[in-house]
């Protein structure tokens, strides 16, 4: 091995997506070294680079030019170009990926963060050695080291990927051109996002899955509504059926399912699954456990089985989101330097969903309250009740809140439509804080505005109550 420099740190994070920068960021505010090691070659991860924030991106970009689309179709001036290339369409993400990295960037100098480019493989409870990007080695040394590595997408070895005609879930966003037909394979959440954004940029998306419905784990009511809505916007759903074999035969794509229906497309997208980047951690060695997806089982403190090794993020799985991630990797940092601070993550998670329309849920569904054997009543506003919902033409829209019928506290918040994502932290506040939906009738909100919503939702609640009575 070829040492360039031996250091010493109190934290070594590795990986630089939003788990590993708020770790690092946590320690350096607890004045504590820290070096984060990135083998690309800039910071920032799935999430910057190929995930969370090109997808969003793209989304916007679908939004703004699927509502061009319509104003022309109501005789208004000023129609998009039919010759939008995708580079036209990327341009937008190009620029939101670099002023985010500057943030990051800023935030790393500012915090006195060193960066350090090259892959790290752990050799001891308190070693990291990293090879850049030129083969040479560098061994470093830290009080705790904390793995925020992510994952990445799951490759079936009967999936010829080649990144021309079948992409995954990171190299969709390389297109080369803006595809006729699209299938994806995996009606998942970035299965079903990305079936959204291409169908409002013009593109015929067919959605392969073995699952009987999309998104089982939402309220059926706003599930039901999002297949419905998929299948307005052009979307087919090929649902109770797998994609077996997945081939390019004269330069199309060609997907035979297990009863043998051939589905002919542009392009293919995989979006099955993913898997954990810890194959090349050295994780065996040090007695730390993976699953089946190269996923690290972790305490409530996010420890592994090596006291000074935390870890954080996708990596060590569900939910597998930024917003939770960074939230980690802040919480793995504060418990590693204040071993008496007893902080932890409420566990009343949202879920933002960014199809088109867009859906947001907390709490409880009227699915899990069954199971429990639980006692509830729900009230629902849809969009169309709304002045709000009207002026900006959502009529597809629906807030349903899920509550307890006796003490009338909120267990559950389920938005599809304009601004869910927004929308579904006032119920979260709400629900945090024991609130019912009383709070909601005799609070005044903005006129007209979706939160408006909130309060339609409380008063059909009242009025299924009366009912009950
Ligand atoms: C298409 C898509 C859309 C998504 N949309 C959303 C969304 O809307 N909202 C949301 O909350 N989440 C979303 N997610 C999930 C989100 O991107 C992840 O939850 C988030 O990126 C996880 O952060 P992380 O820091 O754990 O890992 P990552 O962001 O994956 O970062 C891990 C970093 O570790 C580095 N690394 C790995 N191994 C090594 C090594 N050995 N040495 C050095 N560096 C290493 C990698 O290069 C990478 O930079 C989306 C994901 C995808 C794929």
């Amino acid at each position: 091995m070829n040492d360039l420099k031996d250091s010493t740190y109190d934290l070594i994070v590795i990986g630089s997506g939003p788990a590993g920068e708020k770790a690092a960021m946590e320690a350096s505010r607890m004045r504590r070294s820290t070096a984060i090691i990135e083998r690309h070659s800039v910071q920032g991860g799935v999430c910057l680079h190929t995930g969370t924030i090109p997808s969003k991106t793209l989304r916007e970009t679908a939004v703004y030019i699927a509502g061009l689309r319509q104003r022309t179709a109501y005789g208004l001036v000023g129609g998009i170009r039919t010759d939008l290339s995708i580079r036209d369409l990327m341009h937008r993400k190009d620029q939101v990926i670099q002023e985010e990295l500057d943030v990051i960037q800023q935030n790393m100098m500012q915090n006195r963060i060193e960066v350090i480019h090259g892959s790290a493989r752990i050799t001891g409870a308190h070693t990291v050695v990293v090879t850049d990007p030129s083969g040479q080695t560098r061994s470093i040394n830290a009080e705790v080291i904390i793995i925020a590595t992510g994952t990445r997408s799951y490759h079936p070895d009967h999936i010829p990927f080649d990144h021309k005609y079948i992409y995954d879930a990171e190299t969709i966003i390389d297109l080369d051109v803006l595809p006729r037909t699209l299938t994806i394979a995996g009606g998942g959440v970035i299965g079903c996002e990305y079936a959204s954004i291409f169908s409002h940029l013009g593109v015929k998306v067919i959605i392969v899955d073995p699952r009987r419905k999309l998104l089982s784990f939402l309220d059926h009511e706003i599930a039901d509504a999002l297949a419905y809505l998929m299948r307005k916007y052009g979307i087919t759903l090929v649902l109770g059926e797998s994609a077996e074999q997945i081939g390019v035969e004269n330069n199309q794509v060609v997907t035979v399912t297990a009863t043998k229906r051939r589905i002919v497309s542009d392009r293919l997208l995989y979006a099955a699954g993913r898997c954990g980047n810890t194959d090349e951690l050295g994780l065996d060695a040090l007695g730390i456990k993976t699953d089946e997806r190269g996923l690290i089982k972790v305490d409530e403190r996010y420890r592994t089985a090596v006291p000074s090794i935390y870890a954080v993020g996708d990596v060590i799985g569900f939910p597998s989101l930024a917003s939770v991630s960074m939230d980690q990797g802040r919480l793995a940092a504060i418990h590693a330097f204040k071993k008496d601070d007893v902080s932890c993550l409420n566990t009343l998670l949202p879920f933002g969903i960014y199809t088109i329309p867009e859906v947001s849920i907390v709490g409880e569904t009227e699915e899990s309250l069954t199971a429990a054997g639980q006692e509830y009543e729900i009230g629902i506003a849809r969009y169309f009740e709304l002045a709000r919902g009207q002026i900006i033409n959502d009529h597809d829209g629906m807030l349903k809140l899920i509550f307890d019928p006796k003490s009338k506290r909120i267990l559950g918040v389920h938005i599809i439509g304009d601004r869910a994502s927004e929308l579904v932290h006032i119920g979260q506040a709400v629900m945090t804080h024991g609130g019912t939906i009383d709070y909601f009738v005799n609070t005044v909100f903005n006129y007209p505005t979706l939160t408006d919503a909130y309060k339609v939702a409380a008063m059909d609640g009242f009025a299924r109550l009366r009912v009950r009575q």
